[in-house]
């Protein structure tokens, strides 16, 4: 791996604007479970699939059952970030990252100092009252009792896209725009099977495309450099 290490710091070396753009891989390397992927949640038995209690219709109908589970399972506030989240906020300051997208929801790009990061899946950090708007932070939600609710009586749902819901319009259209500017592009932790990944690194229009990832992606191919491996071994080998 050596070799490629000292590639990869030559390429973040020439580069100026470089984007990174993260998978589950960069959090569960801080401890915290795999949201979406079959190693993660779906491989524990509930008396539903989670992908099921993560939806929309099951949000809206037993509202109750699905706080009781998200609030169990999906509680990152007591992660810290790891050293992947670290070197990318630092990057960020010394001016070479531009932005940081990702499809976790956990927050820890900004626990580390990162400032512009796109998430396309949400925050759990984050909560709004879907009846006034209120905004409410992550400790609101977690520490509630049972459902949780706003000072008006509406209940708080959490900004995190859940199944059937889309992905804000906003937050994509600005991961594209600093993808296809970006002269270096850092993919991590994502096999890039789950949409919308595949799609979105299609924008990059540079010839800086590293890969990293612990498996084989089917972008491999298309990438200028492929380290297979973790991105915690990868980042604290960089600066
Ligand atoms: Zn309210």
């Amino acid at each position: 791996m050596g070799e490629k290490i000292e590639i990869f710091k030559d390429l973040i070396k020439r580069s100026e604007n470089i984007v990174f753009f993260g998978g589950a891989g960069v959090s569960t390397e801080s401890g915290i479970p795999d949201f979406r992927s079959k190693d993660g949640l779906y491989n524990q038995q509930y008396k539903y699939p989670p992908e099921e209690i993560l939806s929309h219709t099951f949000f809206m109908k037993h509202t109750e059952e699905f706080y009781a589970f998200y609030k169990n399972k999906m509680n990152s506030l007591k992660y810290k970030p790891n050293i992947t989240h670290i070197k990318l906020a630092e990057m960020e300051k010394e001016g070479k990252l531009k932005a940081v997208v990702t499809q976790n929801i956990d927050g820890l790009h900004q626990k580390a100092g990162s400032k512009t990061v796109y998430e396309l899946h949400g925050s759990v950090l984050r909560n709004y009252c879907m009846n006034c708007g209120k905004f409410y932070g992550g400790d609101t939600v977690f520490e509630s009792n049972g459902i949780p609710k706003c000072d008006c009586g509406g209940v708080i749902k959490p900004d995190v896209v859940l199944y059937e819901e889309g992905l804000d319009d906003e937050t994509v259209e600005k991961a594209i725009s600093a993808i296809s500017r970006a002269d270096m592009l850092i993919v991590g932790g994502t096999s890039l099977t789950v949409h919308p990944a595949s799609g979105l690194i299609n924008f990059y229009r540079g010839d800086r495309l590293v890969l990293i990832n612990k498996d084989a992606t089917m972008y491999d191919s298309k990438a200028d450099l492929v380290i297979n491996d973790s991105l915690g071994k990868v980042f604290e080998k960089i600066l």
